[in-house]
């Protein structure tokens, strides 16, 4: 959950939200002091060969969008949508998660979603999960649209980093080291290069990738496969959509469409000097290096003209942004807590969001014996 600053303005690494719905978000985090906002809940999606653009919405709690919503994917698909919904409960948003499930890929298709529905989903998910395969597991999915379903995201106003920073903040006798990576560990050392630190215990909070490296029988079956996106930045003094969301592309994956979604973080945190970024997000393969011209070249097809008068801010690239876990482990969590004594934390450990990482934090406390906090600070 990183965030840089352009000019002093927050711009986040990767298009990121906060999930009010996960629990542990309503456990750890204090949103209100976060000075957050949220995205509308519906996508907008757009065919850049005609322009045509159809809106996905979540009707039961915003009725306005019941009738778009029905015009963009047919009444059979509204249904799908209802019963997909009315599956999820707040109470229990992980529950798919410990249940068997096809990959994203194949349960797409086995909910006979009508081909157009199924590609904008597909490209929602690839999106999501940041894996143009959509090898996840479904029920990954299924927390996600729970999550979509029974909370708000919402966006704090320095940008995702707030999140964590307030984490941080609220350490008391600890030290940080920073830029101080790692390079072995044990059960009670952690060795940063030549210099060897011995403690009571060790936690390792780290990347799949890493963990992987430093703890090999760490991996087992679930050998991290490389995730990884891209954001182009643009400016412009016109915004060329006014609505906090997601335009996703409906034409992504065919040639000369690398983008997968569009938005303008702008339009929910106002840029000090009425300036607008336009974000454009690519996954995958597209995502390393991406050419800057064909990006903005695509974009100019999105929205005409206009696009010609943006200019370049910056590009961000996540490597190893998420972890993989096996599509064929159908459990909320992975079983071991401590491997070889050290005990390990981390998305990687549970399924790729803040919940994952917050809940395998959660349980390494409790591993410990150390008790959870009695609320949010
Ligand atoms: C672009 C993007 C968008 C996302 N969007 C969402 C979303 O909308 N909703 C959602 O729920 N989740 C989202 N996620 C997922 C979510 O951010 C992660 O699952 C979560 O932050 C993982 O937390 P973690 O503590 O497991 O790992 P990390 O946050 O990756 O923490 C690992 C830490 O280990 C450090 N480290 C690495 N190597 C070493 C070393 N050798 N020594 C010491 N330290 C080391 C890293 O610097 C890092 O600080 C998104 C992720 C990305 C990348």
């Amino acid at each position: 959950m990183a965030t840089t600053h352009v000019n002093g303005h927050p711009l986040d690494e990767g298009f990121h939200v906060l999930h009010t719905a996960y629990p542990t978000v309503q456990r750890w985090i204090n949103v209100a002091s976060l000075n957050a906002k949220a995205m509308d809940n519906c996508t907008v999606t757009l065919n850049p060969k005609t322009g045509r653009k159809r809106l996905l919405g979540d009707a039961l709690r915003s009725p306005k969008y019941l009738l778009p919503t029905l015009r963009s994917v047919g009444v059979g698909d509204g249904l799908r949508f209802l019963k997909w919904r009315l599956g999820t409960t707040a109470k229990d948003l992980e529950r798919p998660l410990g249940q068997k499930s096809p990959s994203i890929a194949v349960g797409l298709q086995q909910r006979r979603f009508a081909p157009s529905t199924q590609r904008v989903l597909s490209t929602l998910f690839a999106g999501i999960t940041l894996d143009p395969s959509l090898s996840e597991r479904l029920s990954f999915a299924d927390f996600t649209w729970g999550a979509m379903s029974h909370g708000k995201m919402v966006v704090p106003s320095g940008g995702i980093a707030a999140v964590p920073q307030q984490l941080a903040r609220r350490l008391k006798n600890a030290h940080i080291h920073l830029n101080a990576p790692v390079t072995e560990v044990g059960a009670t050392s952690v060795a940063v290069g030549e210099v060897q630190h011995t403690f009571d215990r060790v936690v390792l909070a780290v990347p799949q990738h890493v963990a992987a490296a430093l703890l090999p029988s760490s991996a087992s079956d679930h050998l991290p496969i490389e995730r990884r996106t891209s954001t182009v930045v643009f400016e412009a003094s016109r915004p060329p959509f006014k609505q906090p969301r997601l335009l996703l592309n409906e034409s992504w994956g065919e040639p000369n469409n690398d983008v997968l979604h569009v938005h303008v973080p702008t339009n929910l945190h106002p840029h000090p000097e009425g300036k607008h970024w336009i974000v454009a997000t690519l996954v995958g393969p597209a995502a390393d290096n991406p050419d800057l011209r064909a990006v903005q070249d695509e974009l100019k097809a999105w929205f005409g003209d206009q696009a010609n008068g943006w200019s370049y801010v910056t590009t961000t690239t996540v490597r190893h942004a998420l972890p993989h876990i096996h599509p064929d482990h159908h459990e909320r969590t992975l079983p071991d807590i401590e491997i070889e004594g050290v005990v390990l934390v981390g998305d990687h450990r549970t399924h790729p969001s803040v919940q994952g990482a917050l809940v395998s934090a959660e349980r390494a406390l409790e591993h410990m014996g150390i008790p959870l906090p009695g609320g949010v600070a």
